[in-house]
């Protein structure tokens, strides 16, 4: 049987401490008790552990040995704030499907009042990945950045491979960028940040800037995705090319 694995937020060299709202739920729903087996990613490392003492809002677990951890994908997403139950739901999916970090950005098409709101909203994000991440049993939670003005996103300094999704762009695929940044770099794994627009799709004055700035327009086929389905269909290609 597979164990269930928790991401710790307090550990040191031989022990693992859950608190808030999962030790509740491992308290009082799984009912928790001395000696129960699970998985604990603490500081990014698995290890098989066992629950050492159980308390209403604290459970602490005993490490026992450091298991096998699948990296995560070497991708930053650079997403466009748009409608939340849409955004967050791809923020889900990102988690499953193995990202590595997801910067929110204000676009011009992003709507006045989401841009106001997203700075609060980054709290929620942050669970919402970082129980997704324990769902899909990860060895790490994706880091969120604070929601920021996509202009400074695109201008930062970045050692990754920039890659802009626009489905105006008809010749270079998502698929070949990814090749030619893996065969660049050998045998490492590219790191890539992979940005994608809100609903209204990015404004001229946005791809102006993206080209000026070194980002590669691609392709993810003939069809108009919504932001969500290209945020899926664009890790489930890193993740084919690169794994
Ligand atoms: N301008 C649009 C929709 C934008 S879709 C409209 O006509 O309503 C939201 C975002 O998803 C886009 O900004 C782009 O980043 C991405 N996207 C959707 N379909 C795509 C495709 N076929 N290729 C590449 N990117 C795509």
């Amino acid at each position: 049987m597979t164990r269930r694995r928790w991401i710790a937020e307090h550990w040191d060299e031989a022990t693992a401490t859950l608190v808030g709202a999962q030790a509740e739920h491992m308290a009082r729903v799984l009912r928790a008790q001395a000696g129960m087996e699970a998985d604990v990613v603490a500081g990014g490392r698995v290890f098989h552990a066992e629950v050492a003492a159980v308390r209403p809002t604290e459970v602490r677990f005993n490490l026992i040995a450091e298991v096998q951890a699948d990296p995560a994908l070497p991708v930053t997403l650079v997403l466009a704030v748009y409608k939340f139950d849409r955004m967050e739901w791809a923020m889900e999916k990102a988690t499953e499907l193995g990202v590595a970090a997801i910067a929110p950005v204000i676009a011009q098409r992003t709507e006045k009042h989401l841009a106001k709101a997203a700075e609060k909203r980054a709290e929620r994000w942050r669970r919402i990945v970082h129980e997704a991440a324990q769902q899909s049993r990860r060895s790490d939670v994706p880091l969120i950045h604070e929601p920021g003005p996509l202009s400074a996103q695109v201008r930062a300094a970045s050692g990754a491979t920039r890659i802009v999704l626009a489905e105006q762009e008809r010749t270079t695929t998502l698929r070949h960028a990814i090749e030619e940044a893996a065969a660049a770099a050998a045998a490492e794994m590219p790191t890539l940040e992979i940005a994608i627009g809100p609903e209204g799709g990015w404004a001229p004055g946005e791809e102006a800037l993206f080209d000026a700035n070194g980002w590669r327009a691609t392709s993810l086929g003939p069809r108009i995705l919504r932001a969500e389905t290209a945020a899926i269909a664009a890790l489930a290609v890193v993740a084919s090319c690169l794994e």
